[in-house]
């Protein structure tokens, strides 16, 4: 069986940045997902396509395929009282606020002073070249739900 649409896959994965750097890494507890839903980067699903179970590679993703690149309108500068009982604020915190529609977003502190503080919402893989190596552990169909839902369960 081949890595298609609507197929749940399990994989073991270690992704790099450009550094070298091990970012994350399943270790032993295989990531299933559906394919073709989205539910990857896009520059990872693309590659993960035709697989067959038991397949090694190394994956590698442009930022654009990835995380996307940085968004500089994801960069602001907010006065420092939207902090209000957070008595330190430094670059590299991360807290995470509401935008005007409730979603929660994360975001990452790049700079601060006593009146203004710079806080960045990109994903913080945003801008970062990836590379995955891979491993296909599992490949099945999905059941309706799983279509349903669009995710593996
Ligand atoms: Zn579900």
């Amino acid at each position: 069986m081949q890595i298609t649409q609507d197929k749940v896959v399990q994989i073991e994965y270690t992704l790099t940045n450009a550094e070298g750097e091990v970012i994350d890494a399943s270790e032993g507890h295989p990531l299933a997902y559906l394919h073709g839903h989205g539910n990857l980067i896009p520059g990872l699903e693309k590659q993960l396509e035709g697989k067959s179970v038991r397949d090694k590679f190394k994956a590698e993703v442009p930022a654009v395929e990835a995380y996307g690149e940085i968004n500089p309108a994801l960069i602001q500068q907010v006065p420092r009282e939207m902090f209000q009982g957070v008595e330190t604020i430094e670059a590299g915190m991360r807290f995470e606020g509401q935008d005007e529609n409730g979603n929660v977003q994360a975001v990452i502190i790049r700079d601060a002073d006593e009146e203004f503080v710079t806080v960045d919402a990109n994903h913080e893989l945003a801008g970062h070249d990836l590379t995955f190596d891979i491993e296909i552990i599992s490949i099945r169909d999905a059941d309706e739900e799983e279509l349903d839902h669009g995710h593996a369960h």
